[in-house]
């Protein structure tokens, strides 16, 4: 360009570079010691759809252990260690307090983390935008329901942000990533067709819950949730009584339990009503399997 002869040294520097910064755009990433993707997760549930695409290529660390809860759960400074040689945070990305409380702290851990947003894609709504008794207009303050993932349907988005994800940053194990993701897809297809089938007898009905995480879960199949706890809070006697009225009023004969509250409110309206307290959980590792069990046991309650 100059005349001066030779551009070609320097030119291959800046190809380099350009190739080098195209790779790091994309996301690309070395694997490092332990040849596998470190993947942090918020909650157990989002495990399943992780290992099941990753497979033998990921290592999974969840920030809210078994048995705490979301939204009040703060990382233990062994969990900031492992966020520090992570390479992906899959978010769940709706709101849960965790990651509004401490995404910060993660990110200062780990320049490097790929940070993915797993609710891309999916609709989060309000609470008091789910199918809901009128009664229980009192969620409705504009508050987001975070517990997207309990609708296989937003599950299934949510595994298509994990596969791209993996996709990006693991290019070499793309067809080890798409046959993983076909074959997990198909499961969850197969679990969504079978829960239709299961409650379109019970078109409209209503369950009761303790804490209000099944808005979602209710909107795929057209079932309302009515819940004991109101934006966190246990029922006072009023709102206790007015439960009571209203469970009588539909029918009501369980009353679901979620096991990371404490649920003396739902004993309470279960011996009220002459019912019985069932546990579903909603942080299970195990997802298809899970859902499919609390499936059974809501429709169980149904009776005939
Ligand atoms: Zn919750």
């Amino acid at each position: 360009m100059d005349g001066k002869g030779n551009p070609t040294p320097y030119l291959l520097v800046v190809l380099m570079l350009i190739s080098v910064g195209t790779l790091f755009l994309s996301g690309c990433i070395d694997l490092g010691e332990s040849g596998k993707v470190d993947v942090i997760i918020t909650i157990e549930p989002q495990r399943e759809m992780v290992e099941r695409i990753g497979g033998d290529l990921v290592s999974v660390d969840v920030m809210v252990p078994t048995g705490q809860s979301p939204h009040s759960y703060s990382p233990l400074p062994s969990q900031l260690l492992d966020v520090a040689v992570a390479d992906v945070y899959f978010m769940v990305g709706s709101g849960v307090e965790f990651e509004i409380n401490h995404l910060s702290t993660l990110r200062e851990q780990n320049d490097d983390m790929v940070v993915v947003d797993c609710s891309e894609g999916v609709e989060i709504l309000e609470f008091g935008e789910h199918h809901e008794e009128e009664a229980e207009e009192s969620h409705d303050h504009g508050t987001e329901d975070p517990h997207i993932w309990l609708s296989p349907g937003n599950y299934r988005t949510m595994a298509g942000n994990v596969y791209r994800a993996l996709m990006e940053m693991d290019p070499d194990n793309e067809g080890t990533y798409s046959e993983n993701y076909e074959a997990y897809i198909e499961e969850l297809d197969a679990l969504i067709l079978e829960l239709e089938i299961m409650f379109e007898p019970h078109d409209g009905r209503e369950f009761l819950t303790y804490h209000p995480g099944w808005g979602y879960f209710g909107d795929d199949l057209n079932l309302t949730q009515m819940t004991i706890e109101e934006e966190g809070k246990k029922p006072g006697p009023l709102g206790l009584a007015a439960l009571i009225d209203q469970a009588r009023e539909h029918n009501i004969t369980v009353v679901y339990v979620e096991p990371q509250f404490d649920t003396s409110s739902a004993e309470v309206i279960a011996e009220s009503i002459g019912g019985e307290v069932v546990q579903i959980d909603l942080l299970a590792p195990n997802y298809i399997e899970n859902i499919r069990d609390v499936a059974v046991k809501i429709e169980g309650g149904f009776g005939n």
